[in-house]
Order: structure tokens, then sequence, then C-alpha cells
């Protein structure tokens, strides 16, 4: 994925919302709150998978919604970033100023709250599609969070494979280099991210499958859940005996599988959710 600053234009509110106080204004009742906070009480191994609607409230664009940036630009191949200097030399043109922008984005309310809950010894892990580190910048443990698309603060050569922190690289670009190369091979370097098309990173679906069968509650936070492999991790938890829980604010494929449905923005929702579970059970 590329890492562009163009600003996500707003969804139009979410449909198929049934009237009713509001939750972050976007739709959503109370009484659906209400139901998530009822179905994750009991919940102690609870494994929150994240998409772009979690960052959206950092800034950070979301890719594949309306409006999104891939909606007026394709996104590169990876063969096509390999053979042709033009793409490289685009891509790395953009990267140096939109890197510093994601580099300085900060974690928002739904991120403190997924941090509380595993502070409180009740997340499991936390399995996300985004590149952006703003669960590990919120204070999760690195060891729990699973990055499924690859981590934008991370360069790799696609010739051996070796890894820079993207800092190290933003120095070198700084320092007056265009398109950088692989110290060690001359190979191209690239933000160490999934494209459409790649294979998923083996070893963060291993953990990513391991995670589905071990919770209690597979919470679904801002993922409209339309990219396989990624999906099919709610399906595997409903599965194997978890709850499903989904927090979007469009519908989505697995809504007839869920639990508890609530369609609001992430930030006010899990900070209602969290607040709710650890007062009551004074853990918080
Ligand atoms: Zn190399």
């Amino acid at each position: 994925m590329t890492e562009r600053e163009d600003a996500p234009p707003r969804e139009p509110g979410a449909t198929g919302a049934r009237p009713g106080a509001m939750v972050g204004g976007q739709g959503s009742s109370a009484d659906d709150l209400a139901q998530l906070v009822a179905l994750a009480r009991p919940c102690r191994r609870i494994v929150a998978f994240t998409g772009a609607g979690i960052s959206t409230e950092s800034g950070i664009p979301d890719y594949r919604g309306p409006g999104g940036v891939w909606e007026r630009q394709a996104p590169p191949t990876l063969g096509d970033f390999r053979t042709n200097p033009e793409t490289r030399r685009v891509y790395w043109d953009g990267r140096r100023t939109q890197y510093p922008v994601l580099a300085a984005a900060r974690p928002n309310a739904g991120h403190a709250a997924l941090m509380a809950l595993e502070r409180a010894g009740r997340l499991l892990a936390v399995v996300t599609q985004n590149i952006d580190g703003l669960h590990q910048k919120a204070g999760n443990d690195p060891a729990r969070v699973i990055e499924l698309h690859g981590s934008a603060h991370l360069v790799r050569c696609l010739d051996c494979g070796r890894t820079w922190p993207a800092a190290a690289i933003q120095v070198r670009l700084a320092a007056g280099e265009r398109v950088p190369a692989c110290e060690v091979c001359g190979g191209p370097l690239r933000g160490a991210t999934v494209l459409f098309g790649e294979a998923l990173p083996t070893e963060a679906l291993r953990r990513a499958t391991e995670a589905a069968r071990g919770c209690d509650l597979m919470l679904v936070i801002g993922s409209s859940l339309v990219v396989n492999p990624a999906a099919q991790f709610p399906v595997l938890a409903k599965r194997t005996g978890a709850r499903l829980a989904i927090v979007n604010r469009t519908p989505t494929p697995l809504d007839p599988l869920a639990d508890a449905r609530v369609a609001a923005e992430a930030g006010p929702t899990l900070a209602a959710l969290v607040s709710a579970l650890l007062n009551a059970d004074g853990e918080g």
C-alpha cells in the first residue's frame, strides 16, 4: 500500500441504521451499544480485528472507502515496481514527503481503548489490516499486534529481504538520494507493506489464525471485511465458538453472522464500550 496523504472524504451516514440515540452521530442506536457491552462483558480473551476505520480519526486515509485513493488511482503492482524505474521514482518522491505525515500521526480514542483493554488483561491480540503502527504507538504490546498487511514503518529490500527502519531511509532521502537502493545487494527498496495481489505474510497469517481460534470474542472495528483472506478470521473465530461483534460505519458481508453490530465511528464506540466494561468490573 502506498502512503498517501490525501484526506479521506467522509462517507455519508451509515445505511440501515435504526432510529434512536446516536453513538458518534453516525446513526447507531444506544441499544446497539448496550448489546455490544452485554456481549463483551463476560469475555476475557478478546481479539480486536481492526481496519482503516479505526485510523481515519487519526487522519490516516481509508484507502478502500468511498472516494478513497484507490478509486481514483490504481495501486502499483510489485512487478511494475521491480521493472519500471519511473514507478520507483514516483513512489519514493511521494514517500519522501508522505512518510513524515504518517510518522507524526497520533493514536485516537479507539486505539487508547484497546490499550486499556490489554492493560486490564482482557485483550489476547490485535489483528490489523493497517500499516500505520498506531496500535503500538498507543501502547499495545508489539508482540500482541499482528500486522496482516505489513508496516509502513519498515523499508524492505525486494531482493534480499533485509529491512530497515523507515526513519533511517528518510535520512538518506534527506541527504539527497532520490531512489534509495539496498546497501547490501543493490536491490530495490520499498515500504514493507503488502500490495494488492501479493500474498499476506505467512507468520502473520499463522498468528492471526491462532488468535481467531483462541478468542472468546472477535471484535471487528472499522473494517468493511471485503478483503480476503483477512476477512476470513472473523468467520474462523465464529466457527470455533467465539462471539462476533462488528463496529463499522457501513454494512459488512459478515453482518448476518454478528452477535452485535454497531454502525458508528470506532473511537467513541470503543471508548464507551471499554469504559462500561472496565468500570463495571472495577478493573479500570
Ligand atoms: Zn538487498
